[in-house]
């Protein structure tokens, strides 16, 4: 990951079209696992890195705290990201020949100079 979309989003779609490798799933899609509101795939989401200087859906979005910061998609949290997926949290893809594409399949960039403190908060992406 990632960033991770919470239950204050109010499904604007403003997010979405912005995400570069297309990792945001809007209500409904039957890859999110959320009833009510838009998801970020962990298993694609890149923060950003090689596109732009911040995460681009969150400065597209209006809504304060919809858009928080997680762990990293990375080896280091690849049991962070099973277990939560057997909760139903994600719902990471799976792959036909590489079977659950967890970061230990996988990793994903993340921006490095975030503090882990503000990933374990899962504070805010965008300073409001
Ligand atoms: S941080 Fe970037 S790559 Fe990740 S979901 Fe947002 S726009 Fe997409
Ligand atoms: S921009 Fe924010 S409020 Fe709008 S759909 Fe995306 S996460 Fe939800």
């Amino acid at each position: 990951m990632a960033v991770r979309i919470t239950e204050e989003c109010i499904s604007c779609e403003a997010c979405a079209p912005e995400c570069p490798v297309a990792a945001i799933l809007e209500e409904g899609n039957e890859k999110n696992p959320n009833e009510d509101y838009f998801y970020v795939k962990p298993e694609s989401c890149v923060e950003c890195v090689d596109h732009a200087d911040a995460p681009r859906c969150a400065e597209a979005c209006p809504t304060e705290g919809a858009i928080v910061w997680d762990m990293p998609y990375t080896a280091e949290f690849n049991d962070y990201y099973e277990q939560r997926n057997e909760e139903g949290i994600y719902k990471i893809r799976v792959h036909k020949k590489k079977g659950l594409m967890l970061p230990s399949v996988k990793e994903q960039k993340f921006i490095a100079d975030i503090p882990m403190a503000d990933r374990e908060e899962a504070a805010n992406v965008q300073e409001f």
